[in-house]
């Protein structure tokens, strides 16, 4: 482990060459805790200098041996000082510390430039017509409903998009009142190379809405999306966009990025997984830490599941992967299993991740899902005394908690 102070380093906190102070309580005492040199135990609390570029790999480390990080300061500051930290606030005034300042926030989701993100280049009134290269099933038996994989060509336009953001489909037709259909929205499932890797695809992740009219009670089908799920290869269709700033993956190669999906949310974080894992880059390798819950009802409706498994087993210490899978699994309640209550069973670690300046959160799919992951979160934060949506609206304010649902 790199010692600062041991190595005579003069620390630096304007550039980015700064290290903070990580406190943790809890710290087993193993080979792996003894061996690292720069941690001073006090009174319960081990105090790790840690450079900026290390956050992450040292976070993992931390809970691999059972310690909890309950504040995160930069060296240097008030009760530090090169690396010998003198504990004599609160713990309340610890988490309040621990908050991210302005000067501590090293990563933006949105790009630095608005103009690198491309934005409406083919809109309603001239759309871009696509083909459809083909059309998979992702629900397999015994699950839910019919949720498609699809695969467009954009080879002869110059529709570009990045990961997390949506485009428009215009289905064919004439609405109730005999006027042209309206758009819809869905978020791109692949990443900005598109699935085969040749910058000329972009594939979609759709479910078709199906239900029970109020009154008449009969079965009645969402125009889009049924329009696309039947889709055969070969069709043409109507293409805006793209469309979204708010779910952009930050630039940092380093950052944490905890993922909250239920269906069809899935679609960004496959286009993040595939970035960060699948695809090589020379401007773009990812080492820090992904992690996502994703929610669904039968083990048969997991969307992707055979490569976001192999993902797993390939990068088992920078990608987590966390189902609830709520007509099959039980919580601690013995009600569903629903994804806030993972994010509930998670919500510690979820929390000492997201105290790191370089960590973003994401939620995409069902409205109302955030009601629940927020109540996991205050019931954690609120014994540290911490108010769960003041934080929250801090994470906001530096573009570091991401929502998008439909
Ligand atoms: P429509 O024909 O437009 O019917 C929808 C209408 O049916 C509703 O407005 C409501 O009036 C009625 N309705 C729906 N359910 C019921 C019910 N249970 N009881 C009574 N009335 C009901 N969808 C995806 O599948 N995948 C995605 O990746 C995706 N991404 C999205 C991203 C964004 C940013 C947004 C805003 C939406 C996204 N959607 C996604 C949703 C998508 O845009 C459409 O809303 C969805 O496919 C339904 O459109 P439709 O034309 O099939 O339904």
């Amino acid at each position: 482990m790199y010692n600062p102070s041991a190595a005579g380093v003069t620390v630096n906190t304007e550039s980015g060459n700064r290290f903070f102070v990580y406190e943790v309580v809890g710290l087993r005492q193993t080979d792996e805790s003894d061996a690292t040199t720069n941690q001073i135990r006090r009174s319960g609390s081990t105090f790790i200098t840690v450079p900026y570029n290390r956050m992450n790999q040292e976070m993992r480390r931390i809970t691999r041996m059972g310690g909890q990080i309950v504040s995160i300061r930069p060296l240097g500051e008030e009760g530090t000082s090169n690396g010998r930290h003198t504990p004599t606030v609160s713990q309340e005034q610890t988490q309040k510390e621990a908050q991210p300042s302005k000067p501590m926030t090293q990563t933006k989701a949105k790009k630095a430039t608005t103009e690198d993100i491309p934005v409406n280049i083919y809109k309603p009134k001239n759309p871009y017509t696509g083909k459809c290269l083909s059309n998979e099933p992702l629900v397999r038996e015994g699950g839910s409903g019919i949720v498609q994989h699809l695969t467009f060509d954009l080879s002869a336009g110059d529709l570009r998009y990045l990961e997390g953001q949506s485009i428009g489909i215009i289905p064919p037709g004439k609405d109730q009142k005999g006027k042209p259909h309206k758009l819809r929205l869905y978020s791109i499932a692949s990443t900005r190379h598109g699935d085969h890797e040749d910058d000329k695809t972009v594939s979609l992740c759709v479910r078709e809405l199906v239900y029970q009219h109020p009154e008449t009670n009969e079965t009645v089908k969402g125009v889009c999306s049924s329009f696309l799920c039947h889709l055969k290869p070969g069709d043409d269709l109507a293409i805006t966009g793209p469309v979204g700033k708010e779910m952009l993956l930050p630039d940092d190669e380093e950052s944490t990025v905890i993922m909250m999906a239920t269906g069809t949310g899935i679609a960004p974080f496959r286009a993040f997984l595939w970035r960060m894992f699948k695809e090589q880059h020379e401007d773009y390798k990812f080492k820090g830490l992904a992690w996502l819950f994703f929610g669904i009802p039968y083990s048969a409706n997991i969307l992707y599941k055979e490569e976001l498994e192999q993902l797993q087993a390939e990068f088992p210490d920078n990608f987590r992967l966390t189902y609830a899978i709520s007509r099959e699994e039980q919580n601690a309640q013995g009600g569903k299993m629903y994804i806030q209550d993972r994010i509930a069973e998670n919500a510690g670690e979820i929390w000492n991740l997201l105290q790191q300046p370089n960590a973003h959160s994401y939620i995409c799919g069902l409205k109302g899902m955030e009601g629940g992951i927020d109540e996991g979160m205050s019931a954690v934060t609120s014994t540290q005394g911490v108010d769960w949506l003041d934080y929250q609206k801090q994470l906001k304010k530096e573009h570091r908690w991401h929502v998008e649902t439909y």
